[in-house]
């Protein structure tokens, strides 16, 4: 009976949870740390910022994504952010978010392991996404995959998570041209994932549902 009781409650769970990493995200520490790789513009700079305090805004004021530049400081980067400028294939991803899974081993009574979701390495060709407003769009895409979002199918109308990136005919990229808000799908599964692996950290988590700030910039079409 007991059993029958626990895979009602999973299947219910996995029938209303939104799709995400389903082993639990385990980061190196509260701060979330990257390391960017590739030409740093000014440009670029602002943008990564940006995209990381909009993650920011919706995450437990303790658990914050603190973006760290390639420089002099000697720094260890559990994760990196990959500037790429590969001239070639186009038809690659201009974004991805390569996962990390780790595994810990408990020794109590009986030894066993438990797998854990470590963050992801994101790559960005700004070659292809050569526009702010485009870069920026899929950065911010990609720091959803990092924090455990996956793809929801169908696709959610304005979630940043269902975004993606528009080509022609020709396969060329179609540069956007507005920076793309959070929906609120996106951080509806933010807090369900944060509420999930860290519910001591819920009745921290900035009001459900809605983002404290909004980011804009004054100029959509800057090159990076
Ligand atoms: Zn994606």
């Amino acid at each position: 009976m007991f059993k029958v009781i626990v895979d009602m409650l999973l299947i219910g769970c996995s029938l209303s949870s939104p799709p995400m990493v389903s082993l639990p995200w385990v980061p190196d520490s509260t701060d979330v740390r990257m390391c960017v790789t590739g030409p740093v513009s000014m440009t670029t700079k602002i943008l990564v910022d940006r995209a990381f305090n909009t993650i920011n805004a919706i995450l437990p004021p303790s658990f914050q994504l603190v973006p760290l530049y390639r420089s002099t400081e000697q720094v260890q980067c559990p994760l990196f952010l990959h500037l790429s400028v590969d001239h070639h294939d186009i038809d690659k991803p201009a974004g991805k978010c390569v996962r990390k899974y780790g595994v810990d081993i408990y020794e109590f009574v009986r030894p066993y392991m438990s797998y854990y979701y470590y963050g992801c390495n994101i790559t960005v060709n700004i070659h292809l996404l050569n526009r702010a407003a485009s870069f920026y769009n899929v950065l911010l895409h990609e720091l959803l995959h990092l924090i455990g979002l996956d793809h929801p199918n169908p696709p959610m109308l304005h979630a940043l998570i269902s975004h993606t990136v528009r080509r022609d005919n020709n396969k060329s990229i179609i540069h956007d041209n507005v920076y793309k808000q959070l929906s609120w799908y996106d951080i509806m599964t933010t807090h369900f994932i944060i509420a999930r692996n860290f519910p001591w950290l819920w009745s921290k988590l900035p009001y459900p549902y809605v983002t404290k700030r909004y980011y804009y910039l004054p100029v959509s079409n800057m090159t990076l």
